[in-house]
């Protein structure tokens, strides 16, 4: 039986699992159990989770063979699983130590959709890539919905209005969404990424890419490495032209496992004209913009910050249906089906990289490598 939680962490609005994928779950010979509310902020009423043929039951986790939620359970529901009970969420391993020891010491089997390698084969379980795709479009319209002007060229007979120019820093999967979300309002776009790639997929959105002389920064995995300080010096020198020629700015640079990195000083905003606006979607994680609160608007010289928090959450509905479909394709994968019952088994196969890759408990140990280095010792403390 599969349990979809109802979230309970602040500001969280997305469920793991739409009514329109009940019917994948339940056609792999699952039943399905959600718990009440659980799509209320989504706004999917618990009458359409019945009407795709799950159950509502206050009590859905007690006896669930696999639990999906979008952010980590608490410890009073881990602390209710049965042992071997499984779980697949997002789990941010540094963030949440004690989250980690619970699910170790009851026993749980815990998968982190944010270590689901990024392989091809992964590519539809990949909710990182989901996610950031929400995010990116967001980022835009809120630039557009902050911005006191047009986005797009106008050309009336009461003259002509000239678009707005976008600058946009980080062109990763977040990043590209919203050049092309602007490129389609009609924005004149420019960007740069430290990555020698992504050159190439700005220009395919129909943006300009912003080549500075600098050496590029591949890392492992296609990401970008850190830069040293010298380099982020030089390529905010080289970047403030731009930045103060914008209307707005959009940030979306990260560096895997590290703080995003400081790629516009308030100064820096401060030179923009009056009327800015900049949008910082890294703000919760150390922000790409001096001065950018997560979940707030702050006024830097004439431009209006805005600091992303939680993203994708403020579009409940498409994130949830694109994370509910990253699940369902990480479970079918984790699923033993018996032909002669029809009935499913959720039996992970640990030889798989994908199931071996994304797991962080298992049999009361700590399965993720980095996760039992990085918090040995710091958990034993009481519980
Ligand atoms: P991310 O969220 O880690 O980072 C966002 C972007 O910020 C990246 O493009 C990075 O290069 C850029 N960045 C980092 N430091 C910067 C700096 N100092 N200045 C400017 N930009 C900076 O990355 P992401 O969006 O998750 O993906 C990054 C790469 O991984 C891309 O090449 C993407 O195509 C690839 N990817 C592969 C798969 C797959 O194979 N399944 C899935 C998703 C993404």
């Amino acid at each position: 039986m599969i349990a979809v939680a109802r979230e309970t962490r602040d500001g969280e609005s997305r469920v793991a699992m739409v009514p329109e994928l009940v019917g994948k779950l339940t056609g792999l010979g699952y039943a399905v159990r959600v718990e009440p509310g659980a799509g209320r902020s989504a706004l999917i009423a618990d009458e359409e989770y019945a009407a795709a043929g799950a159950t509502l039951d206050e009590r859905a986790l007690d006896d669930a063979d696999l639990v999906v939620s979008v952010q980590p359970l608490r410890t009073e529901a881990i602390r209710r699983l049965r042992p071997g009970t499984a779980t697949v969420s997002f789990l941010p391993t540094g963030q949440e130590p004690a989250t980690v020891r619970d699910l170790r010491d009851c026993g749980v089997t815990s998968f982190a959709m944010e270590l689901v390698p990024r392989i091809s084969r992964a590519q539809s379980m990949d909710a990182l890539s989901s996610q950031a795709l929400v995010a990116g479009y967001r980022c835009a319209i809120v630039a557009a919905g902050l911005l006191r002007r047009f986005f797009p060229l106008n050309m009336t007979a009461a003259g002509t209005v000239p678009p707005a120019e976008v600058v946009v820093l980080g062109a990763g999967v977040a990043g590209l969404q919203a050049i092309a979300t602007a490129r389609r309002l009609g924005a004149v776009v420019k960007a740069y990424d430290v990555r020698a790639a992504a050159a190439e997929e700005i220009r395919s959105m129909g943006a300009v890419a912003i080549e500075l002389e600098l050496e590029t920064l591949e890392g492992a995995g296609g990401y970008a490495r850190e830069m040293t300080e010298d380099r982020a010096a030089r390529q905010r020198e080289l970047l403030a032209p731009y930045i103060a020629a914008a209307d707005a700015l959009i940030t979306t640079a990260a560096v895997p496992g590290r703080q995003a990195p400081m790629l516009v000083t308030a100064e820096m905003v401060e030179r923009m004209k009056p009327g800015s606006v900049v949008v910082d979607l890294a703000s919760e994680t150390g922000g790409n913009v001096e001065g950018s609160r997560p979940g707030d608007v702050v006024r830097i010289g004439n431009a209006q910050v805005w600091g992303g928090r939680n993203v994708p959450s403020q579009m409940p509905g498409p994130a949830s249906r694109l994370y509910a479909q990253n699940i369902v394709n990480l479970v079918t994968l984790m699923t033993e089906k018996s032909e002669a019952e029809g009935a499913a088994r959720f039996a992970p196969d640990f030889s798989d990289e994908i199931v071996a890759g994304s797991c962080v408990t298992h049999d009361g140990e700590i399965r993720h490598e980095p996760t039992r280095e990085a918090l040995e010792g710091a958990l034993e403390g009481p519980a």
